[in-house]
């Protein structure tokens, strides 16, 4: 397994106070019973199996697991950019309240644009190395807002401004290729923020970064979202930036979502066998000179996806039912776990 190197307990992103979740009176994302499968020579395999959750206006929701969890693939399906043989089987996703995984790929490439920005770890994957970062934030202002050139070009000084890109008024002359990775990140937001888009889909935005940069590039992320009202869904490995500016996390198994509550709940008293595994393989201040939990083995392959519970091969508290029957979603204890240890106390959403 490899987990960040962020330390729980470290000072670190002095972020905006987190936000109260707003996603039950009205979520800007709700994405319902998602399934996503891939047509291989080995037959048709699940990637994603019932995948429900919700993120409210300007909340943060983290999601994480290991690599294949499938917590990428939940952020490429929302924003619909799954490739071929990968399709959308079932469920619904909805952005502010209206179905978008039907809508014709130029309606959808569309609110890619306007209404979902997008962030990578690669932020290459964004910028076009033969354009100035200036003409690339003027032309997307340009497509998605109805805007002169002269205004999209003071626009986008005054977006770099507001990224922390210093000399904004040069810099936004500047080629790719001639900023740091950390500018270019910075970059790359400001591209995702220029249509003032509800949600951002960030992929591990800071996984290729110098640890110092990092920190300033989540802050950002944060301190964003806070002013502009913009909620985010933030995929990661590395539970020190979940713990950093996330409202509500949910954690990802085997093309699942296993757990799902506070930041607080489930980086402080995890509830499901994994997330704790998770958690505890994070070291603290505390205890940094204690031996971090390893969870054995690793995360199975599409073609062999245990039956019953697919944690149950790793799971040290895995009892017969375990390995016969799937758990279900359910709540406990105010958050949402799959796990058939909390059946007695788990139930319906509370209302
Ligand atoms: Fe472990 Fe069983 Fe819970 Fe799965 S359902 S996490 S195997 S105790």
């Amino acid at each position: 397994m490899t987990f960040g190197t962020a330390v729980r307990g470290a000072a670190s992103v002095s972020h905006p106070v987190k936000a109260e979740g707003s996603e039950k009176a009205n979520p800007v994302l709700e994405v319902r019973n998602l399934v996503v499968e891939f047509d291989t020579d080995d037959g048709r395999l699940r990637a994603l199996d019932g995948v429900s959750f919700s993120i409210g206006r300007g909340e943060v929701l983290g999601v994480v697991g290991e690599s294949g969890a499938g917590k990428s693939l939940t952020g490429m399906s929302v924003s619909r950019m799954i490739q071929p043989p990968g399709h959308i089987a079932g469920g619904e996703v909805l952005l502010a309240g209206k179905r978008i995984d039907q809508l014709p790929p130029r309606e959808m490439r569309q609110i890619r644009g306007k209404r979902i920005g997008m962030i990578f770890q690669d932020p290459m994957t964004s910028l076009n190395p033969l354009f100035t970062v200036g003409d690339q934030l003027a032309e997307t202002m340009r497509v998605h807002l109805s805007i002169s050139r002269r205004a999209a070009w003071q626009r986008a000084i005054e977006l770099l401004d507001e990224v922390g890109v210093p000399s904004p008024a040069d810099r936004v002359n500047a080629y790719p290729h001639e900023l740091s990775g950390g500018m270019r990140q910075r970059v790359v937001i400001a591209l995702a923020m220029c249509a003032e888009p509800e949600l951002i889909i960030a992929d591990e935005p800071t996984t290729a970064l110098d640890v110092a940069v990092q920190a300033q590039i989540l802050d950002l992320l944060a301190r964003i979202c806070d002013e502009h009202g913009t909620s985010m869904m933030l995929v990661t490995h590395d539970m020190g930036v979940i713990a950093d500016i996330a409202n509500r996390v949910a954690v990802m198994y085997a093309g699942r979502i296993v757990e799902i509550g506070t930041c607080d709940e489930v980086t402080n008293a995890a509830s499901h066998p994994y997330s704790q595994g998770l958690m505890g393989a994070i070291p603290t201040l505390e205890d940094r000179n204690e031996p971090l939990l390893q969870i054995p083995g690793s995360m199975p392959r599409l073609s062999a996806i245990p039956r019953g519970c697919s944690f149950n091969p790793r799971c040290g508290q895995a009892f017969q039912r375990c390995t016969i029957e799937r758990p279900s979603l359910l709540y406990a204890d105010g958050r949402q776990v799959a796990c058939h240890l909390y059946d007695s106390v788990t139930g319906d959403e509370p209302t």
